[in-house]
């Protein structure tokens, strides 16, 4: 029988990952199937029992139930445990294993694809939502020099830094930041409004990297700004075919090509 694996969420028609999940199957003769798989919003946990108790191997989890993944997973790695959440379940028998691959997808993204060194860097986080908490471990694992959280509701970058406890972080304002960073990340959901965060323009140099986890066809508002003030930018695209790539190599020990489907991925925007 077929290897069968699912993105799960609600809605699902728009995910990707299954044109990603074909592409990195075929590239590594690997023999499998991966779907959409619709839950209903209250049924979660029923949803991912009936999928395993039909032979399902395992699921990624999207958009609303990555606390849900979290809670039902009776093992969890330590980077999903940082995250608090989970994009990854594991079918092993009836232990439902959960990892978080969000943060290491971006870091990969930088470092790998885009050619940036975190080691060392000032880096600016902007948001202190679901996205943020899933990067602050593997982002200090390059042992930066510095991640700043900025974030709208002060509260929950705070939050985040007595969370993380790391000499490394701190927590700002936007309006009190002040002079140029490495890298700028933006985690905030601002860029789906077509919105700017209230970042000031000296965050950004000429040898500054922009990050913005976002992506879609054009620029968003927040590359533009920061292209526009010299900064060096990227979108989210990479970030999402590499947390795809980590989900691969942890069902299948076998790690994807991720360029070629960027490339593709980006041609089908
Ligand atoms: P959450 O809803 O958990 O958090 C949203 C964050 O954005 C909060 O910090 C919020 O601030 C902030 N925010 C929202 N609107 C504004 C605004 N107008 N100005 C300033 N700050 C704002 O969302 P997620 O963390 O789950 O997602 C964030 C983004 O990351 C989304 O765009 C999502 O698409 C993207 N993402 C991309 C992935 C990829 O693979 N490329 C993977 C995961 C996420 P406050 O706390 O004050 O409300």
């Amino acid at each position: 029988m077929t290897d069968r694996y699912v993105v799960i969420g609600n809605p699902i028609a728009h995910s990707k990952s299954p044109q990603i999940h074909a592409c990195f199957a075929q590239q590594t003769g690997q023999e499998l199937s991966y779907e959409r798989l619709l839950a209903p919003l209250d049924g979660f946990d029923a949803t991912v029992r009936d999928f395993i108790a039909g032979g399902g191997c395992g699921a990624n989890v999207t958009v609303p139930f990555k606390l849900d993944a979290f809670a039902l997973a009776a093992e969890r790695s330590a980077r999903a445990q940082a995250a608090g959440a989970v994009n990854t379940l594991k079918f092993d028998g009836d232990l439902i294993y959960g990892d978080n691959t969000d943060g290491v997808g971006l870091v990969r993204d930088i470092i790998v694809n885009a050619g940036i060194d975190l080691g060392g860097a000032r880096v600016l986080l902007l948001g202190a939502g679901g996205a943020a908490r899933g990067v602050i471990l593997p982002l200090l694992e390059q042992l930066p020099a510095q991640i700043v959280i900025a974030n709208r509701t002060l509260a929950k970058a705070d939050a985040l830094v007595e969370q993380f406890s790391h000499t490394a972080l701190s927590a700002a304002r936007f309006d009190a930041l002040s002079g140029s960073f490495d890298i700028v990340i933006n985690a905030t959901s601002a860029s789906l409004s077509a919105e700017l965060p209230p970042v000031p323009a000296s965050v950004f140099g000429a040898t500054t990297f922009a990050y913005d986890m976002m992506y879609g066809a054009a620029p968003t508002v927040f590359m533009q700004a920061a292209a526009s003030h010299g900064a060096r930018v990227c979108d989210g695209l990479g970030m999402l075919v590499e947390q795809a790539a980590e989900s691969f190599f942890l069902w299948r020990g076998v790690r994807p090509d991720t360029a070629p489907v960027c490339q593709w991925l980006r041609e089908q925007l």
